[in-house]
């Protein structure tokens, strides 16, 4: 089945297609730990294609590829305006708003990525591995870097973070993509995971929440 997901974001009059998916690994110093991962000194960027999202009261696809699906609870910024080497003090302009996200990660696959060097794009990539929830625009969010996230899985809490622990922060994550990438309006930036990952099963009920952000709920089969 195709997936052309579009997303409503503020400042924009149409639904638009995503052009592409920046994720931030390790962001947090207490998931790097527990992934017995350095703290990194610059951002680490991966990419997921835009056939990864689905939205809130979707499903999540568990691939017969894995045997090991990890959630990742993540605050989700949209872009407004586009732009190649932005600023930092001009960064919050070119936000349209935040959501609430979910990497999810086929673990499994990641490991063994990772012993041989071999690039993420299939253990993250995969269909339905990028939930999103609805987005909330940028001026209604007073402080991005003072938010609570979390995550329950069947009503048990498994990550509870803050996102005034990100090792990067929100204006410094656009500023540097958009010193690889052209950034255009509608890309998304999955800004990394606290602590707490873990295994889904099928049949889970996951809710992610962040303050003043509309909760994401999904399941998984
Ligand atoms: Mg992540």
């Amino acid at each position: 089945m195709e997936n052309l997901m579009k997303i409503d974001l503020p400042g924009f009059s149409e639904p638009i297609r995503p052009g592409k998916l920046i994720c931030i690994g390790r962001n947090y110093a207490e998931h790097a730990k527990e992934m017995q991962s350095a703290i990194p000194t610059e951002p680490m960027i991966f990419l997921k294609p835009a056939t990864s999202l689905v939205g809130s009261g979707g499903t999540i696809v568990i691939p017969t590829q894995s045997q090991e699906v990890h959630h990742e609870v993540e605050l989700v910024v949209a872009l407004l305006k586009g732009g190649k080497n932005i600023p930092e003090s001009d960064a919050l302009h070119h936000i349209a708003g935040y959501a609430v996200g979910l990497d999810m990660t086929a673990r499994d696959l990641q490991g063994r990525a990772k012993k041989v060097g071999a690039p993420w794009s299939v253990a993250k990539g995969f269909d339905t591995f990028a939930p999103i929830g609805d987005f909330v625009a940028a001026n209604m969010v007073p402080d991005v870097q003072d938010l609570f996230i979390s995550l329950k899985v069947n009503g048990e809490v498994r990550q509870k973070g803050h996102t005034a622990d990100m090792i990067f922060s929100v204006v410094t994550l656009v500023a540097y993509a958009s010193t690889i990438f052209t950034l255009e309006p509608g890309d998304l930036i999955y800004t990394g995971t606290p602590e707490g990952v873990g295994a889904i099963q099928k049949e889970d009920v996951l809710e992610a929440e962040i303050t003043s952000l509309p909760t994401l709920y999904v399941t998984t089969e």
